[in-house]
């Protein structure tokens, strides 16, 4: 394992919908480093192999090789000495270790960027996202186009039939979508209202 424990570590996350170039963008911030002569290491969870089990593969296909892990504290395992910057792609399907897992890398000195999905299909904060964001040194929220309008895009619309709750998929399975095309089939489960903000949604309707 790397203890790398010199200069300045941080946290950087980049967060949007499908779509929305996250990948690109991790891929791109890769290269810059590399450019710098700082070593990278790129990882992502074993349950992401939509294209490839050990690349992340942007819809661009834009490609760079990454470990796949099961578990985040895998990565202390896997770091090489000379290791600068840790890069995580579709970091939504990690547990919530995955939150004090970065956190030790960036006080050890490593620059950490994470690339996932903000939110999940119904609207809903995915999985660790919200403590990597409260935690990170700077994020970046980027839009997709939404498909129905062109506007800028912040959701994942699922547009095949299905109960499950990670469906792996692309173009066949999810559409980008702004907030005003975005449709949950059932709003109440989406973020539910408690007695009190129904009784004062009920009476101040808009
Ligand atoms: P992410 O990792 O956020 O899913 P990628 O970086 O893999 O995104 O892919 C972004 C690319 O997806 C864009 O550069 C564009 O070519 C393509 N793309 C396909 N559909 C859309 C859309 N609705 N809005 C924006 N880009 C789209
Ligand atoms: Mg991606």
């Amino acid at each position: 394992m790397g203890i790398y424990r010199a200069g300045h570590g941080s946290l950087e996350v980049i967060c949007g919908p499908m779509f929305s170039g996250k990948t690109t963008e991790l891929i791109r911030r890769v290269a810059r480093a590399q450019i710098a002569k700082q070593r990278a290491q790129v990882f992502k969870p074993s349950i992401d192999s939509r294209y490839d089990s050990e690349k992340v593969v942007g819809h661009d296909s834009g490609c760079l090789k990454a470990t796949p892990l099961d578990r985040p504290t895998e990565i202390f395992r896997h770091l090489y000495d000379n290791t600068r910057l840790v890069a995580i792609d579709e970091v939504q399907f990690f547990d919530n270790d995955i939150v004090v897992v970065v956190n030790k890398l960036a006080c050890r000195g490593y620059r950490v960027v994470c690339a996932g999905l903000d939110l999940d299909y119904r609207g809903i904060p995915f999985g660790p996202l919200p403590g990597l964001l409260s935690i990170a040194d700077e994020v970046s929220k980027i839009h997709a186009i939404c498909t129905l309008c062109g506007a800028e895009a912040s959701r994942t619309q699922r547009i095949v039939d299905s109960g499950d709750a990670v469906l792996l998929g692309e173009k066949e399975a999810y559409e980008a979508r702004c907030r005003a095309h975005f449709e949950y089939f059932n709003e109440e489960e989406m973020l539910p209202l408690n007695e009190e903000i129904k009784a004062d949604w009920e009476a101040h309707p808009g």
